[in-house]
């Protein structure tokens, strides 16, 4: 993309309604503008963070065996009549009657939507396991909508169901969610804690939230400072292994880390006291076993084994996607701005040109632009007439991982200078050179 043909509207000021770092990048870098509360616009920059999130987290449902789908984002009040949540949701929820003077939602989660199509469709345990999911827009009417994206009022969330025969099949889906889950964060750059937590107004018995550490959390914090070192990284573990998914919940949950809904003061003193860590952190996920609670008052069964109806057991599991983005800067940013991890950069690299409009500087531009995409990179070109310090301040502020400066001087030697954004460190080398090291 030519930075002088694409809209990227760079705020210069600080905006002074945003109270967090995140938020105030996203608006001086031109990803979001709000557009009522609570709610955003995704402006180009932003969209394009979004959109790779997304990528991300469908591959890695899809690598588990979990099948994509779309739900609505306006649902009938009716279904949840039936589960019981239309009057316990509460104020969260935003009712709308439509002309007919039916009740509607905008779904704030969607188990009874996703129940009403399993009922509908499947009757006998030989369809079990099943695992749907979609990314959708959710609405929740917050009371205290704040930190832009973080805590919206409309938000993008992946939110998956499994349905199966046992309890202990079940189990299995919730850990194989945890083993997919903690590989998601970790290809965004992040480092998220399965937490114990509570269930909330989605019910149930076992559930996990992750967390990422960071000061502007809103949820408070208690760990085993061990639980830190912990690292999925690359291991290929079989989804439909029970013992193998079971052995790395054991491994990530079995130090003490716990919200504050169930903190525990008697058990965190057994902890050494130098691995005692109080701390604030982002929830950016959650996973729930709750068994029947949708499928018994819904009438969700199948046929079991032996001919009888058996209401299946059920577990959701959410990522927050747009708070993933805030997630994300909150976690890996300077003074000068965002510092996108390589797995959500909005383009692999920017080009600068020292000296827009000479003839020398701009054809190597324009051949150092074309290889790049001929990789199969997708760089942010800077054309535009403005000087090299408000050039490298932008590029410094969306963050992406690498420059590529191009000037005169240079260009006299073969030489163009790559400067990464994480370490501030710049390099001479060859345009081929260049293209090789960000590829
Ligand atoms: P919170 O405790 O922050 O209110 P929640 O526990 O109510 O979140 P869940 O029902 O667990 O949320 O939804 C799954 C995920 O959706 C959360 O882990 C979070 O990342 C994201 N999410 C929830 N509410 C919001 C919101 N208002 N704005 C942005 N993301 C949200
Ligand atoms: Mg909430
Ligand atoms: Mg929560
Ligand atoms: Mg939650």
């Amino acid at each position: 993309m030519r930075l002088s043909r694409y809209f990227l509207p760079v705020l210069k000021e600080t905006p002074s309604e945003a109270q967090i770092v995140s938020h105030r990048l996203m608006l001086r870098a031109g990803m979001i503008k709000q557009a009522s509360a609570g709610i955003y616009s995704w402006l180009p920059l932003g969209y394009k963070v979004l959109r790779r999130i997304e990528q991300i987290v469908h591959e890695e449902q899809q690598r588990v065996g979990h099948i994509p789908m779309l739900m609505p984002t306006l649902q009938s009040a009716d279904l949840w009549r039936e589960s019981g949540r239309y009057d316990a949701y509460g104020p969260e929820m935003l009712r709308i009657r439509d002309r007919q003077d039916r009740d509607m939602l905008y779904g704030p989660t969607n188990e009874e939507l996703i129940t009403d199509i399993f009922r509908s469709h499947v009757g006998s345990y030989k369809d079990l396991p099943l695992t749907l999911y979609h990314i959708q827009w959710k609405f929740r009417d917050e009371i205290r909508p704040r930190f832009g994206v973080m805590r919206g009022r409309e938000f993008l969330m992946k939110d998956g169901y499994n349905f199966d025969l046992t309890k202990e099949d079940a189990l299995h889906a919730y850990n194989r969610h945890l083993v997919s889950y903690l590989r998601t964060y970790e290809r965004m750059g992040l480092q998220a804690i399965p937490m114990r937590a509570d269930s909330g107004p989605i019910g149930g018995d076992d559930t996990h939230e992750f967390l990422v550490l960071a000061e502007t959390g809103e949820s408070e914090v208690f760990y085993d400072s061990e639980i830190t070192d912990l690292k999925f990284g690359d291991r290929e573990i079989d989804h439909d292994d029970h013992a193998a998914c079971a052995a790395v919940l054991e491994e990530f949950t079995s130090r003490y880390a716990r919200t504050d809904e169930t903190h525990d003061e008697a058990l965190f003193s057994q902890i050494p006291e130098e691995r005692r860590r109080s701390a604030r952190g982002i929830e950016v996920g959650q996973i729930f076993y709750f068994g029947t609670k949708y499928s018994e008052p819904m009438g969700a069964t199948v046929q079991g084994p032996d001919g009888k109806p058996v209401p299946v057991h059920m577990g959701s599991h959410g990522i927050g996607v747009s708070r993933l983005l805030g997630a994300i800067i909150e976690a890996s940013h300077d003074e000068r701005g965002i510092i996108w991890p390589e797995g959500v950069t909005p383009f692999h690299c920017g080009i600068v040109n020292l000296k827009q409009g000479d003839a020398e500087a701009d054809a190597a531009c324009d051949a150092l632009y074309r290889s790049l995409r001929t990789v199969g990179l997708d760089p942010l070109y800077d054309d535009t007439k403005g000087g090299a310090g408000a050039k490298f301040a932008t590029m410094d502020l969306i963050g992406l991982p690498w420059r590529i400066t191009v000037g005169p001087r240079g260009l006299k030697n073969g030489v163009v200078e790559l400067t990464s954004r994480r370490t501030g460190e710049s390099e001479e080398m060859s345009p081929e050179q260049a293209v090789e090291r960000v590829a």
